[in-house]
């Protein structure tokens, strides 16, 4: 089986969602086999989005990632990339009210910035933000 990482953001941890979401991720097959909440600081922050640091986007993007606490779980399922990144529908929450209304995005998220939710978009970048949150964990 497969691992991804899942984020709630501030806004979705501000905003009461993480009992909601929790029931939507176990009601759709994953296992939740870690889990940790945290506040990011700018510079983990940054690091952890350094893909986007050229885009316009990013200190806006940091402003929010830091601005409350964050709950990052490990997700286990067959091919838990891919389904993660499909039950929480595309970036822009305010589109995917309207093409993916049963996506976590479309439950809780705001718009293309406070979308509520992360996903790992490969198999390389799931290993790589397991390991930034959770350090080397066994591959079992
Ligand atoms: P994530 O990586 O958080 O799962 P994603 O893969 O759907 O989201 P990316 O393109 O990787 O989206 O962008 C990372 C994050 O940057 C988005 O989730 C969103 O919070 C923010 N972001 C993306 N595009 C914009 C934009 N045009 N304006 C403002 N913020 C944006």
């Amino acid at each position: 089986e497969e691992k991804t990482l899942a984020m709630i953001k501030p806004d979705g941890v501000l905003g009461n969602y993480t009992e909601r979401i929790k029931m939507v991720i176990v009601e759709s097959g994953f296992s939740i086999i870690r889990e940790t909440i945290t506040q990011l600081d700018e510079h983990r922050a940054s690091n952890f989005y350094v893909e986007h640091s050229s885009k316009s986007f990013f200190s806006g993007l940091i402003k929010y990632m830091t601005s409350g606490p964050v709950l990052v779980m490990i997700l286990k399922k067959e091919n838990a990339v891919a389904d993660w990144r499909t039950l929480i529908g595309p970036t822009d929450a305010q589109k995917a009210k309207i093409t993916h209304p049963h996506s976590i995005r479309a439950m809780c998220g705001l718009d293309s910035e406070k979308n509520c939710v992360h996903g790992s978009d490969s198999l390389e970048s799931a290993q790589r933000e397991i390991s930034f949150f959770f350090g080397e964990i066994s591959s079992g």
